[in-house]
């Protein structure tokens, strides 16, 4: 009768200990993630994303449909997301650019410029590119942003099977995020491949 008594009285003591705990769930479950204010991240994307790729037109009140989420982390990755997805709906159609100046030609300028046979590039493709990133200063025709010759991607506006040469008006310049949108099958898939993704997740609260 004693010990049905002790038992009796540790029973209590675990029922009471677990009360408080009953009772301030919410603010025990709270310390599992983080909460706060997203303001910050907001402004820093804004000045990324503004002076980086000045072609393309954000909604920064994106933020607002993800007002409900309690968890910062997931709050940030989901408008990254939405920024992401914005910049893939960007309406873009490859066109005829500006020519250079004849000077800046160069021997055999014209006769490279017809399609050969094979629907192989001309030996001075190399060459076109870079004046045709020169004629760009460098920046992207869908996005606006920089983007060094090396890492830039030579589009021609009118395809090789559609009759389109190789002469400089054919030739665009567009950064690699934007030609592999312009190329992607799967936009989804394409998301998660971007510079743009890499550098908008780095803002994300740790
Ligand atoms: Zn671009």
């Amino acid at each position: 009768m004693v010990l049905d008594l002790r038992f009796v009285f540790i029973g209590f003591l675990v029922i009471a200990s677990l009360i408080p705990l009953y009772i301030y769930r919410k603010e025990i479950y709270k310390r599992f993630y983080k909460t706060g204010s997203i303001k910050a991240f907001l402004k820093d994307c804004e000045i990324y994303l503004v002076s980086n790729f000045p072609k393309i037109s954000f909604d920064f009140n994106c933020y607002l449909k993800y007002e409900n989420e309690k968890d910062i982390r997931i709050k940030e990755t989901l408008i990254v997301e939405d920024f992401v997805n914005q910049f893939i709906a960007q309406e873009y159609e490859l066109t005829t650019q500006n020519s250079i100046a004849k000077e800046l030609l160069w021997g055999g300028y014209e006769a490279n410029s017809r399609l050969i046979k094979d629907n192989k590039r001309p030996t001075d493709w190399a060459q076109r590119k870079e004046a045709a990133w020169n004629r760009e200063a460098g920046k992207c025709n869908r996005c606006g942003t920089k983007t060094k010759l090396i890492d830039s991607q030579a589009l021609l506006a009118k395809q090789m099977k559609d009759g389109g040469g190789f002469n400089l008006e054919n030739i665009v310049i567009l950064c690699s995020d934007c030609s592999k949108i312009i190329r992607s099958e799967n936009k989804q898939r394409t998301a998660k491949d971007l510079n743009l993704t890499y550098n908008l997740m780095k803002k994300v609260e740790a």
